[in-house]
């Protein structure tokens, strides 16, 4: 269970989450929708802590993160080793899809879990290359990132955010930064990710795709929540005026 609960976030004098709450329960997928600035990635950072929030409860698997004053008016996570443990348990792929350069395919996906997990490289890699069928890219696991389309890096990046075996996987607009005939292949991913019954919180500006794939739809406005439910609801039939507007395929 992923749980935030009354988070408020300023950057400066700039309030960009004005008290948004979200429960995500084991099989979940909630897609995050809204304008541009409207807070859904400041509110996928708050949930695994990129973003401390300046008030607000935040739950991972039942654990409450501690937080405390860090003496600027804003806070700061208090236990660091708890810190550890919780971004262990979230997978988090972003837009820009941040390999690293200077290694392999296999060995970005190893990376974590060695280094980070202790597990034994034989294991790493074991799961690694079976990560690797999954998305599609075991072909390609001995190959520089620069030698593979946006839609592969992705792929790979999805890949290394599984190998750490997290209970929730959090997306950030996963395809945004792809050329059109690419997003296709990401989303098939995704989309596998979710019928295998994994928990997710997806940023997404693909529609169609949160309609699709998503069981409960958060439309944010300007730091609040504005409209929330089930796709059927919040695509089809929703309460506010502006979440119509947003959803509604302009001509
Ligand atoms: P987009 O669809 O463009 O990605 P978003 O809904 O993800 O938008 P956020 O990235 O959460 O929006 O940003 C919300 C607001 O907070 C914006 O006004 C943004 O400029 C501001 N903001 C985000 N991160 C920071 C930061 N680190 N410092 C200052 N302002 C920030
Ligand atoms: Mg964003």
């Amino acid at each position: 269970v992923v749980q935030l609960d009354n988070i408020h976030k300023s950057f400066g004098l700039l309030e960009v989450l004005k008290g948004v709450s979200l429960t995500a329960h084991e099989g979940d997928v909630i897609a995050l929708i809204g304008a541009s600035g409207s807070g859904k990635s400041t509110m996928l950072r708050c949930t695994n802590l990129l973003e401390v929030p300046n008030s607000g409860r935040i739950l991972i698997g039942n654990e409450e993160i501690r937080l405390k004053p860090d003496g600027h008016g804003a806070m700061s996570v208090a236990d660091q080793k708890q810190l550890q443990r919780i971004r262990s348990r979230l997978g988090m792929v972003f837009q820009s899809f941040n390999l690293w350069a200077h290694r392999t395919v296999l060995e970005n996906v190893i990376e974590a879990p060695v280094h980070v997990l202790g597990e034994s490289k034989a294991e790493a890699i074991a799961h690694a290359e079976q990560l690797l069928h999954k998305v599609g890219l075991y072909a390609k696991k001995d190959v520089y990132p620069a030698f593979l389309s946006g839609g592969q890096q992705q792929r790979a990046a999805i890949a290394r955010a599984l190998a750490i075996r997290p209970k929730v996987m959090l997306f950030d607009e996963p395809t945004s930064a792809l050329d059109p005939e690419l997003v296709g292949e990401v989303l098939k991913v995704i989309r596998d990710l979710a019928a295998e019954g994994r928990t997710m919180l997806l940023v997404t500006h693909e529609m169609a795709f949160a309609r699709d794939v998503a069981n409960h739809v958060m439309y944010l406005y300007n730091g609040n929540v504005e409209e929330e439910g089930p796709p059927q609801k919040v695509f089809g039939n929703p309460n506010s005026e502006r979440c119509r507007q947003f959803v509604t395929p302009r001509q």
